[in-house]
């Protein structure tokens, strides 16, 4: 069988990123300062980000510049290649035609270093030594990682204590790279503390490791604070796959019906989906459908009200759909899909209906992975196997409605040291967790009262 696969040339990585804040349904929602609970002033957020990073947070320019530098090391990776997945169609016996993009060729494996180069890069052209990040499964750390040591930055790193056990070669990653990486909760910082004097055995999550970084960063003028989605110059910066990903769909004649991503909190879906909502905004019909995991369901079970971005409550509150955020999802092996949050933008137009979602338990994603591994011989990152489950979900229902459907999913990472995962599922001994309700409802009750 023929192997499909549509390369562009290095002159076409993207020179702008897109950005959707002018082409949203309505107006940006404001976002809170944690102390005072009025909206937060660009003077608020500079003693964590660098001042071009505030200015693209509020951008209403549709299209930015893409620094000379951040091309160049792009140009390590970009653009990434889009294959179709010909073999999984004909296993699967659909019409459809599934296109994937494959971001697992960066140096991380991931779509995560699309924005830590220029996260990094604007840092060190703001004279900052150091920057402080969390991470979870270890993809954004590693990715920050790599970054910080291209640009000669110093890089710390709290770690979700969970992941230190399940993925031991992410942190061997990071300090390849140069960067510390501290297990959260930590005693390093008072966030941590906290949490370990109430909860010595406390496993971590992505919310409190948010709060040690931010606090590291407040507390030391030398150092910013680096997050790995959720912001909205986050998934401005990822966009280079979606705009990569149209010009490739039109080398091979066809524009997708459904893009499918995986989500976490957004960044991934937002790089992948945003370009195409463009065309969207300009009357195209296209949907958007982001795969989130069923015990952290925070697009299809959470609501859309105004919460902390992390659990010791010093990260801005923003509008977005939540699950309250001292919630605690279950170790699930797909660590960069736990956050108890969304993307302020994708909320916005997920409560707008211009996007859709879906919740898959673990064992499903696995099942799909699998099938994809078999057929394309590329291992997917358990975050990814969701987008791939909602994928094959489409291409099956296609079948069953015997019509063609053209899917284009994001393929956001390798799953190539996720293998304790990949082993678990294998044996048997992959469990399903459902979200919780009850503690679901328990965390949406310590909501802050915003009235912006
Ligand atoms: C982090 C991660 C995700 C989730 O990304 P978001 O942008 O936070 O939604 C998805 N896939 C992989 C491989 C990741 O590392």
């Amino acid at each position: 069988m023929e192997t499909t696969k549509y390369l562009l040339p290095e002159s076409q990585i993207p020179t702008h990123w897109y950005n959707v804040i002018p082409d949203l349904p309505g107006p940006l929602a404001p976002v809170i300062h944690p102390g005072t609970l009025k909206p937060v002033t660009p003077d608020d957020l500079l003693p964590l980000f660098p001042l071009a990073l505030v200015e693209q947070e509020v951008s209403r320019e549709r299209f930015i510049e893409i620094p000379r530098e951040v091309r160049e090391i792009y140009r390590l990776w970009r653009p990434t290649p889009l294959f179709r997945a010909r073999r999984l169609e004909q296993a699967l016996g659909t019409p459809a035609r599934i296109y994937y993009k494959y971001e697992g060729v960066s140096p991380a494996g991931s779509h995560k270093p699309n924005s830590a180069v220029p996260q990094a890069f604007y840092n060190r052209q703001a004279g900052i030594k150091r920057l402080a990040t969390e991470t979870g499964a270890g993809q954004w750390g590693s990715s920050l990682a790599m970054a910080c040591s291209m640009f000669g930055l110093e890089c710390t790193i709290y770690m979700v204590k969970v992941s230190f056990s399940q993925k031991p070669y992410r942190k061997s990653l990071m300090q390849l790279f140069g960067a510390k990486v501290i297990p959260s909760p930590s005693p390093e910082t008072a966030a941590g503390r906290a949490i370990l004097q109430r909860d010595p055995g406390n496993l971590g999550s992505l919310g409190i490791a948010i709060s040690e970084a931010v606090e590291d960063a407040a507390t030391h003028s030398d150092t910013h604070y680096a997050l790995g989605s959720v912001l909205n110059h986050v998934c401005l910066h990822q966009t280079v796959i979606g705009q990569e990903a149209k010009a490739q769909l039109k080398l091979a004649g066809d524009y997708p019906d459904v893009v499918i991503a995986c989500h976490g909190g957004g960044s991934n879906f937002a790089g992948l989906a945003f370009p195409f909502l463009a065309d969207r905004a300009a009357g195209k019909r296209v949907r958007c459908l982001a795969a989130e995991p069923a015990s952290c369901p925070s697009l299809t079970k959470g609501v859309y009200a105004f919460d902390y971005g992390d659990t010791a409550k010093m990260a801005p509150i923003a509008k977005m759909y939540t699950l309250g955020h001292d919630f605690m999802p279950p170790g699930i092996h797909a660590g960069g899909l736990r956050y108890h949050g969304a993307s302020p933008l994708v909320s916005q137009l997920f409560a707008a209906g211009e996007i859709e979602a879906r919740a898959y338990v673990q064992n499903a994603c696995f099942e799909a992975a699998l099938l994809f591994a078999r057929s394309e011989a590329i291992v997917p990152a358990p975050e990814s196997s969701h987008a791939i489950r909602a994928a094959v979900d489409e291409a099956l229902r296609a079948k069953d409605e015997g019509r063609e459907r053209v899917i284009l999913v994001g393929l956001s990472g390798h799953g190539q040291l996720d293998m304790g995962a990949y082993d678990a599922y294998l044996s048997g001994n992959l469990e399903d967790h459902e979200y919780s309700e009850e503690k679901i409802r328990e965390a949406l009750a310590r909501l802050p009262e915003v009235d912006p």
